[in-house]
């Protein structure tokens, strides 16, 4: 029986994931900040309610306690995410960003993201095959946004992008550190969600099949690779 954290999962691509992850047969722990929030998912989905926001040390302790009482995990995902933006949805570029802007992205994405990688580890390294994903952005690549005529390229965001690249260093880094877990950066590509006011192309069906994919890796699986459905992204 695998069992299977997603955080940020009561909406949009990590509910997405854990639909699909339950179909497959792992127990979900549904993360999210918001209790109601939560509950509805949750009963929606035939998951497990677990209250964690990724920006809160107490909060994310409180969620350990839970999954340890549970049983333990075997998988994380760590998909809770923001992209800051504007006034009429625009995104924030070189010209208005602020360290604060950058802050608060950062928070959620970066940090977070190694305070749920820390606190879960000890869980994590009790499971026979231990896997994390980290949601990156296909935005994260340094080679796609410095190259013309490709999809990132007229992004001007710049907090977000960052983030994301921050992302996969401490994907790469993680995996060096921890070579007996899997842990790989996943593109979902651009997906219709709350988070880009629903103007991305995809579905959440199509953005969630990366994520699914790697949070079944198995032991020979890849690790500390960036990957989006189609196969290896550049960095
Ligand atoms: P979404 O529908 O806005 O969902 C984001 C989720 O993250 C929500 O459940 C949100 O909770 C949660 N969240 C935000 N801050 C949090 C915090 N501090 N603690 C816990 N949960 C928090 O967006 P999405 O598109 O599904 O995004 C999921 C991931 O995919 C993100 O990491 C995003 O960067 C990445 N991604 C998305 C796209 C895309 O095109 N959509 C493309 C590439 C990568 P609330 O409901 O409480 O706000």
């Amino acid at each position: 029986m695998t069992t299977t954290l997603i955080t940020g999962a009561n909406k949009g691509l990590g509910h997405e994931t854990a639909r699909r992850l339950i179909a497959a047969g792992h127990t979900v722990y549904l993360g999210s900040r918001d209790a109601g929030r939560g509950r509805r998912a949750a009963d929606e989905l035939g998951a497990r309610l677990v209250v964690i926001d990724t920006t809160d040390d107490a909060s994310v302790a409180a969620a350990v306690e839970v999954v340890e009482a549970g049983g333990g995990l075997d998988v994380l995902i760590n998909n809770a995410g923001i992209e800051e933006r504007g006034e009429n949805n625009t995104v924030i570029g070189a010209a208005e960003v602020t360290a604060d802007t950058m802050r608060g992205t950062f928070e959620t994405n970066v940090f977070g993201t190694v305070r749920v990688l820390n606190a879960f580890l000890p869980l994590l390294r009790r499971s026979a095959a231990p896997v994390v994903v980290n949601v990156s952005s296909g935005l994260a690549s340094l080679t796609g946004v410095s190259t013309p005529d490709t999809p990132g390229y007229g992004y001007p965001g710049v907090a977000y992008p960052a983030s994301k690249t921050a992302v996969n260093m401490i994907t790469v880094q993680y995996a060096k550190a921890f070579p007996e877990m899997r842990i790989n950066a996943v593109e979902p590509g651009f997906t219709k969600t709350d988070l880009n006011g629903n103007t991305g192309i995809q579905t959440v069906e199509q953005g969630a099949e990366i994520i699914v994919r790697m949070a079944q890796a198995g032991p020979d699986g890849p690790t500390g690779g960036f990957f989006d459905a189609e196969g290896t992204l550049p960095w």
